[in-house]
């Protein structure tokens, strides 16, 4: 059964006009290491730690800045939340208004819908009645930005309006852009940052929108955009995403930046080793405004990592988690958690967009390749039975561009693993779908879940006062592909983990337990 929403009941919770508090008890474990009649052995004891929680539930009105709004995924996701809006249609036959666009397909009329976004099309379940499970929408755990009232802006080194930017993309269909249309005419992005040196070399007959100067004042200028956007829409808080093109690696190198003072001085003296994406995340944390980064590049260098935690300003990434990768962490999961062996993974993908195009230059493909490689460690590590100190399967990851298929990347993925007494077992898949439309529901949830990070504080026993979370935001793990983690931090890549990470955290807000599965009543 479906409940639309619901409210908490417990001494533990209180709401109020600005807040729900919750205290709650955190059950972990921990574990010590003893030496019993000079034999070694690990004891593991239960511990419970104490939190509290308080989230403002004033919902801001947002706006979100997408870095690269003119591509296929920017434009996408402008359009989807367009079309999804209420009252974007009135049915004249019944007199009322109708929620979304929709359109005619060669199947069927088709409504506008957020599949693929966990905010909001994924449910969570919040109890059993009557000996039926009852789900809620995941978006009604705590208030969250409705995506109707997000105003959408951005940069991007081409300077072609949205409506044109999704008819250059050829992602959604000819009638739904044909209403659109209107819409997003009048949607020019700003002028971004544009350094060759950090980009393919096919990309420069699109850059006739960059901002001058050197980089100091590129970074200026960001933040004027940032600031100007906010007074001219009004919006209340701004989240910015970097769903431009992958950029090549940026050296780390010591004196340059390793610290944030070093990457501030290097700014200045505009070294060239700096690349775009960290300048708009430099302009973003100097701004106190969070940034994302849907690709794959080194955007966040040590010194920027290190100011966004002196400043406390909300980073997340790296790499949308959107297809291949996905269900690469739920496969490598399902077959280690199963006792079972994998071997070898090669992943083959071919795709014919802009992205495809750029990420043919081995330099941005590196970037690609390293965020793809590392995806199952944390589950190979995860069991010494399977394997060796330092053992890992073979893992392979090719990507071609074929431009005739577009948006529509295919993926295939051969996945060997050994089972029960030297036997094999070889998996092959083969997906193929539109890769904006896999993405563009992510960056929804991304924006709409950072937003609602910085409105939850916590503190744990010992802690005096209430802080946020920690500013690099492991809350979005869920939907990146190589997750941005505190130095020392575990990086959690299983799926299903992820999602219940954050699903756990967010309950913890309204103080429920973790969903445990147990389902004791029925035993
Ligand atoms: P795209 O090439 O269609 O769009 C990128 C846009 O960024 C272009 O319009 C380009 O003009 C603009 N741009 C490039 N450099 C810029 C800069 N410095 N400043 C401002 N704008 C700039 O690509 P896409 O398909 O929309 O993908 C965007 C990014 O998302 C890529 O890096 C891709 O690897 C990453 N990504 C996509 C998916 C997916 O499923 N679609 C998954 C993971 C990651």
């Amino acid at each position: 059964m479906f409940i639309e929403k619901f409210k908490v009941d417990s001494p533990n919770v209180k709401y109020t006009d600005s807040h729900i508090e919750s205290s709650y008890q955190y059950e972990t474990t921990e574990l010590v290491h003893a030496t019993r009649d000079g034999a070694s052995e690990w004891v593991v004891r239960p511990k419970t730690v104490q939190y509290n929680f308080k989230t403002d539930v004033r919902v801001p009105k947002l706006g979100v800045m997408l870095v690269g709004w003119g591509g296929n995924n920017g434009s996408t996701l402008t359009a989807g939340v367009i079309a999804n809006r209420e009252s974007t249609q009135i049915n004249f036959i019944d007199f009322f208004f109708i929620r979304g666009i929709s359109w005619a397909t060669k199947d069927k009329v088709q409504q506008a819908n957020y599949f693929g976004s966990l905010t909001q099309a994924s449910t969570v379940r919040v109890g059993s009645y009557n000996g039926e499970e009852i789900y809620a929408p995941f978006k009604s755990l705590l208030p969250m930005v409705n995506p109707d009232d997000i105003v959408f802006g951005g940069w991007d080194i081409s300077n072609m309006n949205l409506a044109d930017s999704m008819a250059r993309a050829k992602v959604l269909d000819i009638d739904l852009q044909k209403q659109l249309r209107p819409y997003m005419e009048s949607m020019v992005p700003l002028p971004g940052i544009y350094d060759q040196d950090f980009i393919a070399a096919n990309q420069s007959t699109r850059a006739n929108n960059v901002i001058k100067g050197n980089k100091k004042e590129q970074v200026q200028q960001v933040i004027k955009d940032i600031r100007e956007f906010k007074e001219k829409n009004k919006v209340d808080k701004i989240v910015v995403l970097w769903t431009a093109n992958t950029e090549r690696y940026s050296n780390v190198v010591v004196g340059l930046n390793d610290t944030s003072e070093n990457l501030l001085s290097a700014v200045d003296r505009n070294e060239a080793e700096i690349s775009p994406s960290t300048l708009f995340a430099l302009a973003c944390v100097l701004e106190g405004v969070p940034f994302i980064n849907g690709s794959p590049q080194n955007t966040f260098v040590p010194g920027l990592i290190d100011l966004a935690i002196n400043r406390n300003s909300l980073i997340g990434g790296d790499d949308f988690k959107s297809g291949q990768t996905k269900i690469k962490s739920v496969l490598v999961d399902f077959l280690v958690g199963a006792g079972i062996k994998p071997t070898s993974i090669v992943s083959y993908n071919h795709l014919g967009n802009n992205d495809g195009m750029n990420l043919s230059a081995p330099q941005t493909f590196r970037s690609k390749e390293i965020s793809k490689s590392n995806v199952v460690d944390d589950m190979v590590s995860s069991n010494a039975i399977l394997y060796e100190p330092g053992e890992h399967p073979d893992h392979v990851i090719v990507i071609k561009y074929v431009p005739y298929v577009g948006d529509s990347k295919r993926a295939m993925d051969e996945y060997t693993a050994e089972i029960f007494m030297g036997g094999k077992q070889t998996f092959v898949l083969h997906n193929t779908c539109e890769d904006s439309l896999l993405a563009a529901p992510i960056i929804l949830d991304l924006v709409l879940l950072a937003e609602l990070s910085s409105r939850i504080e916590l503190k744990s026993e010992g802690e005096d006062k209430f802080h946020s979370f920690h500013p690099v935001a492991t809350i979005l793990s869920y939907l990146t592909k190589a997750p941005l983690v505190p130095p020392g931090t575990p990086v959690v890549n299983a799926l299903a983990k992820q999602r219940a990470m954050l699903e756990n955290i967010l309950r913890a807000c309204i103080g429920l337990a973790p969903e445990n599965n147990m389902l004791m009543e029925y035993k």
